[in-house]
């Protein structure tokens, strides 16, 4: 049978707390069954009022969500089998691995045969067998989390929300947690639900990740299009390093467009989001794509000014002063070390016009 497209469906969710500020605007959101969705998006963008909507302790103020094609507004949290982690969702402190995980299958009135069997196989997933006799004073932040995942995966969920879960721990340990949370989504294949406003723990984790702003879902894409082919330049912000320059389009054609910038000249560029002359727009590119004295053939080549030169180990960033822009930031590959880069020095830079992209002033 082919899985439900439609798994998890907001279908125009507005919410206000106060009645006159709508903190999520027409929520159009449809997620696949044993799909991983990341809610991605500055703090105050509305991610968390989302996610409890679903959960059932905020109703929307208009609209309707809906669970495997029912409508879930008049279902009771404890009735819609999701299971959830927040960053402070604490463990119950003075019960056992064992009781903590038990708790939500007691609820369910699961017998102690089958409690014993589900503890000790979400156990297992979470690489944590052995520890059901422990406390969770006894326990590191990254294994307590870990447990917390156990506890919301073991009366086996329709869907699992995970609100920034992986905040409180430090960067090592939260980039081990983002694969061990990716790998169990792989091999139970349940539908998750995760906020975070990190974006490279989104690119990561995620089959498609939501960018959202000020309430709105800006974008709905996998990581690779997301970052290749933002909408406009709040996503192309958000995800990942930009150099950019604002201007106005003097001609479009073909498939290309001539943006005139504020400095007065003219760059090539992707029309990603403008179509026609006259308009203004914000061109987008990333660092990666620019080079130094580039080949014939590019269609950008301009000169700049280096201002800054960063060591960075495997490349170095160097910071200059292009077409107005004083951030303008090149990453060069230490195998490629030249002797020309010096602040004060002149250089040619260029790239493919497909790498800048025209996008939305936004
Ligand atoms: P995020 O999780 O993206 O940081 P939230 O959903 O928590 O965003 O918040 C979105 C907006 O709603 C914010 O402006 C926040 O102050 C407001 N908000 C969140 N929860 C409540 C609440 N319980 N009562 C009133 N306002 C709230
Ligand atoms: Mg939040």
């Amino acid at each position: 049978m082919s899985k439900n497209q439609q798994f998890v469906r907001f279908d125009k969710v507005d919410k206000s707390y106060d009645g006159k500020v709508l903190v999520v605007k027409d929520l159009n959101l449809d997620i696949a069954e044993g799909e991983f969705v990341t809610m991605l998006g500055p703090s105050g963008s509305g991610k968390t009022t989302c996610l409890m909507m679903l959960a059932g302790f905020e109703t929307p103020t208009n609209g309707e969500i809906y669970l495997d094609k029912n409508p879930i507004s008049n279902i009771p949290p404890h009735k819609r089998g999701i299971g959830m982690v927040f960053q402070n969702y604490a463990l119950f402190p003075h019960m056992t691995v064992y009781e903590n995980l038990a708790f939500p299958l007691r609820v369910r009135k699961t017998s102690k045969e089958d409690i014993d069997k589900k503890v000790d196989k979400a156990l297992s997933m979470v690489s944590l067998s052995g520890f059901e006799n422990r406390m969770p004073g006894q326990l590191s932040g990254g294994q307590q989390q870990r447990v917390a995942v156990a506890r919301a995966l073991v009366f086996d969920p329709q869907v699992v929300l995970m609100d920034e879960p992986l905040g409180a721990l430090d960067k090592n340990l939260r980039e081990s947690m983002q694969y061990e949370i990716k790998h169990i989504h792989e091999s139970i294949g349940v539908t998750v639900v995760y906020v975070t406003h990190d974006q490279g723990e989104a690119l990561t984790m995620s089959n498609r990740i939501a960018v959202f702003n000020d309430g709105k879902v800006q974008q709905l894409s996998s990581p690779d299009k997301l970052y290749e082919e933002p909408v406009n330049s709040f996503v192309a912000e958000f995800i990942g390093e930009n150099n950019t320059f604002s201007g106005e389009v003097s001609d479009i054609s073909n498939g290309k467009c001539k943006v005139k910038l504020d400095s007065g000249t003219e760059i090539m560029a992707n029309p990603i989001r403008v179509k026609s002359k006259g308009e203004k727009t914000i061109v987008s590119l990333r660092p990666e794509r620019a080079i130094i004295d580039p080949q014939k053939g590019m269609d950008n080549n301009h000169k700049g000014k280096i201002e800054e030169v960063i060591y960075h180990g495997d490349h170095t960033r160097v910071r200059l002063d292009l077409l107005g822009n004083k951030e303008f930031i090149l990453k060069v590959p230490n195998s490629s070390a030249r002797m020309d880069i010096k602040v004060g020095n002149q250089i040619n830079v260029g790239w493919n016009s497909q790498d800048s992209r025209a996008l939305d002033p936004k």
